[in-house]
């Protein structure tokens, strides 16, 4: 079986610092995957990369099967891979529909485009009684919905999430956690990038564990949350 996304020997660098050197890894169709790491480990410029924005120096990135990694970023989005960036980049001044609308961009099948907008907030009830409302008068969870709302609008096979819990309250980060599994079982394929290991892993299928720029251990996100590196090092435990 090909796996939807599969990473071989991925090199990104800026100019002469190699920020990702020669990862491989996969995410297979239907899975949680959760890649965690703390500051600078390279998780965002992995993601970056996946989705186009960013050319890998090595290395080659297949989805489905098939060869992306010189594919221009929106055709990645027709494709079927959608992200929500760190920090979730919404557009402040735009309601909470027209940012909801910019995910569909790729889309001209309007009626259906109107489904997924309910179903967006069938997700997120707040995104539809607000649907009007400038997006920078949100909160942080708030514009957090709206961020994977968006990126849910392109229909994905496989959704990336960029540390989606960063600056949220514990409340609200167990809500757009609860999503996560949510998704997964309207049958996204998701890859979590987090450096809150704790919440990513416990739902995670399968997990990576990134240090300066390399993979230095995988494994289940059960296995991974009760090895004693990774305890120590990302669950604060002595
Ligand atoms: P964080 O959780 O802090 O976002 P990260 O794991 O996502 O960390 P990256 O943002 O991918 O890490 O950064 C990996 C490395 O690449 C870091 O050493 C960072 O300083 C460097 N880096 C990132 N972006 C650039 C850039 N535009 N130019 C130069 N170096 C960069």
């Amino acid at each position: 079986m090909t796996a939807l996304l599969e990473i071989r020997d991925l090199e990104v660098a800026y100019g002469k610092i190699v920020a990702v050197k020669r990862i491989s890894f996969s995410v297979e169709q239907g899975q949680v995957v959760s890649l965690i790491g703390t500051n600078g480990a390279g998780k965002t410029t992995t993601l970056r990369t996946i989705s186009g924005l960013l050319r890998p120096t090595y290395g080659e990135i297949l989805f489905q099967g098939q060869r992306i990694d010189q594919v221009p970023a929106h055709d990645i989005v027709t494709m079927g891979l959608a992200h929500s960036p760190e920090g979730r980049r919404i557009f402040p001044r735009l309601s909470v529909e027209e940012n909801l609308r910019l995910g569909a961009f790729t889309r001209n099948d309007h009626a259906a485009v109107r489904a997924d907008l309910d179903a967006a907030y069938d997700l997120f009830p707040i995104l539809g009684e607000r649907r009007k409302q400038p997006a920078g008068t949100f909160s942080g969870g708030e514009q957090q919905m709206l961020a994977m709302g968006r990126a849910m609008m392109s229909k994905p096979k496989l959704l990336m999430l960029d540390e989606p819990s960063m600056g949220l309250s514990p409340i609200m980060m167990k809500r757009i956690m609860s999503t996560v599994t949510e998704l997964q079982k309207q049958g996204t394929t998701i890859l979590l990038v987090e450096q809150n290991a704790q919440a990513a892993l416990k739902r995670a299928d399968y997990g990576y564990v990134l240090e300066v720029g390399k993979i230095v251990l995988s494994g289940t996100g059960r296995e991974l949350l009760s090895n004693d590196e990774v305890r120590k090092a990302y669950l604060g435990e002595d």
